[in-house]
């Protein structure tokens, strides 16, 4: 009798970091039974002669809540390799929905937020948590599963004083049961966004909540196996946040999201890497959430950001309708590119995460990468022949000064340009890698948010074309590790192992010609577009034994799974 699926003459590497080896993998209904050479037949089979048969990549790290609702077969991250996703992230969810109008503006605008405009009321077909997962079920092509979220739990219980204070003891035993009841429904934890943590997420409920309210609630999640993520990590680990001595009250795993090198903080991947393995013991092991990329950010005249700080800046760039023609000011120009170059940077925007001084001579700016990291934008779409050229590439051609080539083509269309900064974050290559290598360095893509910019989707891929292949920072084995059963363990999934009795989702890549498409694209948003692109050398993805990707081909079949429950089954 033939199997249902069979994957046939491939690399097997199995998620376990064990050695690859060649052989087919045989799929009954969702699990896999058997892997060896020389399978008998299977009414659908896959040819992976000179690629690699791997368990699916699992996403640390998504705010793809809504995005599935909109994009049901599980892109853009199914493209690339993703076969299971963690929702529900940094105390954002679009379940449950509060009563009353205001409570359900305020978890609506707090959404947009998170995630972007796409956010609509009309999209929340559904109420209670139970609700959205029975929506979910069935019309998702990826498996998908979530943390309960801090700020939608806080609204159901609190109401409109969610978002005024902290929480009485007969409100925070109603969270709590609450909590438990979504834990035992398949839930894999709790997160939040604490007091403290980045301003986007200031006024929506979760800073509203005491430390007390956090660690009870973490706590349980803990009780049933869950982790605690949380946002804002790079202000919340420092010790007059008060925030590490919570960590300590804490028993359960941590991930810790915006595990990043912000500009200038040359020793920031280390140092969080030893405080993450400090605060790791029994039952306890914290992470961090790594974007295998550098940053690229957009700007444009209202977050000049490389400029902040500087007085002769600051003097002028609230200026409005007068901006223009102080920027045409060469001498304004001139103070403003000494003081990038000369000041220290004891008045810095950036001064709290900083060293107090730098260098003499150095510039202002902590991550200054030169001219030539500042390009016009090449996705601007309107017709400007600069667009995808650096300020320094133009400087060479003309022999003018870059500082006068960035203002005065800026000021020939009244200032509407926008720039691409090419290296805000994660620009110290050797840190980065440091930092996906390390196990406390957790694979996420950030997908569904800010779609503006976050162009991290390709995150798996990444790891296994640039990190793997090229710089050979990992080997095979490694790199698959990293992104199937590493995860998978520390969010309590039986998922991202090959073996027999296992769940099929396998994901059948070309390791020599894989490529995530992010690189060095910044597109002015993700949308439909980019959203739909499929990466080279993913030659197939399955969920639950249903091949979901073939070729470059979303097919429509929707096999994914919602709860904790049902993916260790
Ligand atoms: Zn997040």
């Amino acid at each position: 009798m033939a199997f249902d699926l069979v994957i046939r003459n491939g690399l097997i590497v199995d998620g376990t970091g064990s050695p690859a080896r060649e052989g087919d993998v045989a799929v009954e209904g969702d699990k896999i039974v058997a892997i060896s050479k020389g399978l008998g037949a299977g009414k659908e089979e896959i040819d992976a002669r000179g690629k690699v048969i791997s368990p699916g990549f699992v996403d640390a790290h998504t705010h793809m809540d809504l995005f599935l609702v909109r994009y049901p077969h599980g892109n853009p991250v199914v493209n690339h390799g993703v076969t299971t996703v963690v929702i529900g992230d940094c105390g954002a969810s679009a379940a449950p929905i509060p009563d009353g109008t205001e409570p359900v503006q305020v978890l609506v605008n707090y959404l947009k937020r998170v995630m972007d405009d796409y956010v609509d009321a009309k999209d929340f077909k559904w109420k209670s948590f139970r609700d959205y997962q029975n929506y979910l079920r069935g019309r998702v092509g990826i498996n998908a599963v979530s943390f309960v979220p801090h700020s939608p739990v806080r609204l159901s219980v609190m109401g409109e004083d969610a978002y005024k204070r902290e929480s009485t003891p007969e409100e925070l035993e109603a969270m709590k049961q609450l909590t438990r009841e979504m834990l035992e429904a398949g839930y894999i934890g709790f997160s939040s966004s604490p007091r403290g943590g980045p301003e986007i997420h200031a006024g929506t409920p979760s800073p509203f909540a005491s430390q007390d309210e956090i660690v009870e609630l973490a706590n349980l999640a803990g009780e049933y196996g869950g982790s605690f993520q949380f946002n804002g990590y790079d202000k919340l680990l420092v010790e007059e946040s008060g925030f590490p001595r919570m960590v300590e009250r804490i028993h359960a795993n941590l991930i810790g999201n915006e595990f990043r090198i912000h500009p200038g903080v040359e020793d920031e991947g280390a140092r969080c890497l030893k405080l993450m393995a400090d605060a790791s013991g029994p039952g306890k092991f914290f992470s961090g959430v790594v974007i295998p990329y550098t940053h690229i950010r957009r700007f444009d005249i209202n977050d000049v950001f490389f400029l902040d700080g500087l007085p002769a800046w600051e003097a002028i760039k609230a200026a409005g309708e007068g901006l223009p023609a102080k920027l045409a000011d060469k001498d304004v120009r001139r103070k403003i590119e000494q003081e990038r170059i000369n000041l220290t940077r004891q008045d810095s925007t950036f001064a709290a995460v900083m060293p107090a001084k730098a260098p003499p001579g150095e510039p202002y700016f902590p991550s200054w990468h030169g001219w030539d990291a500042i390009v016009f934008d090449p996705f601007a779409n309107n017709g400007s022949p600069l667009a995808g050229k650096s300020v320094g590439q133009i400087a060479r051609e003309t022999g003018e000064a870059p500082v006068d080539v960035f203002f005065d083509n800026w000021l020939k269309d009244d200032l509407r340009t926008k720039f691409i900064y090419y290296g805000w974050a994660n620009d110290d290559l050797e840190a980065l890698g440091d930092m996906i290598k390390d196990p406390h360095g957790l694979i996420g893509t950030d997908t569904g948010a800010h779609l503006d910019r976050f162009f991290w989707h390709g995150s798996p891929v990444k790891v296994l074309s640039t990190w793997t292949r090229e710089k050979g920072l990992l080997s095979l084995e490694e790199a698959v590790q990293k992104l199937t059963s590493h995860p998978a363990d520390l969010l309590g999934l039986r998922r991202g192992r090959l073996a027999e009795g296992w769940p099929a989702d396998i994901t059948v890549f070309d390791p020599d010609t894989i490529e995530d498409l992010v690189s060095e694209r910044l597109p002015a948003k993700v949308d439909d577009r980019e959203v739909e692109r499929h990466p080279k050398g993913i030659q197939a993805v399955v969920v639950n034994g249903k091949p979901v990707v073939r070729e470059g081909q979303c097919l429509d079949v929707f096999p994914g799974k919602v709860t904790k429950q049902e993916l260790n089954a």
